[in-house]
């Protein structure tokens, strides 16, 4: 589950400190520590899955609820008039940390983004 090297299973883990957001017993929910917009949080699955490309059908359960916390963790934020996604998968698609999540980004300089 837990991979020793990876940033993200050590701030899932509590090991590396956080501002969380969000958290259950699949997914937690973060503030990016270089904020691309007013709101820019991470969503990763606390099973270290390493990018899109990994996915299996064992997954779909886990990525369904993913795709349907994100509108209600918007919300939360304040994000009324919508809100950007972001998934980088591999090096080639700019994956900087390789445990698969969701940039989601809004607010009001979202233009600067550079997604
Ligand atoms: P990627 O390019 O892999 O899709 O994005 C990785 C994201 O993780 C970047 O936006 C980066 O700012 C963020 N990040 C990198 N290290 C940390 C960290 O230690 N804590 C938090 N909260 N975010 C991080
Ligand atoms: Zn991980």
């Amino acid at each position: 589950m837990k991979d020793p090297h990876c940033l993200f299973c050590k701030i899932i883990a509590g090991e590396i400190p956080s501002a969380q957001v969000y958290s259950d017993e699949r997914v937690v929910v973060f503030k990016d520590i270089n904020p691309k917009a007013a709101v820019h949080l991470l969503m990763v699955p606390r099973e270290h899955i390493i990018s899109l490309n990994e996915l299996e059908t064992q997954h779909d359960n886990l990525i369904a609820q993913m795709m349907r916390t994100l509108p209600i963790i918007a919300k939360q934020q304040g994000l009324t008039t919508g809100f950007r996604t972001v998934i980088n998968t591999g090096a080639g698609g700019g994956q900087i940390i390789f445990h698969l999540h969701i940039h989601l980004l809004g607010g009001n300089n979202l233009d600067g983004a550079g997604f």
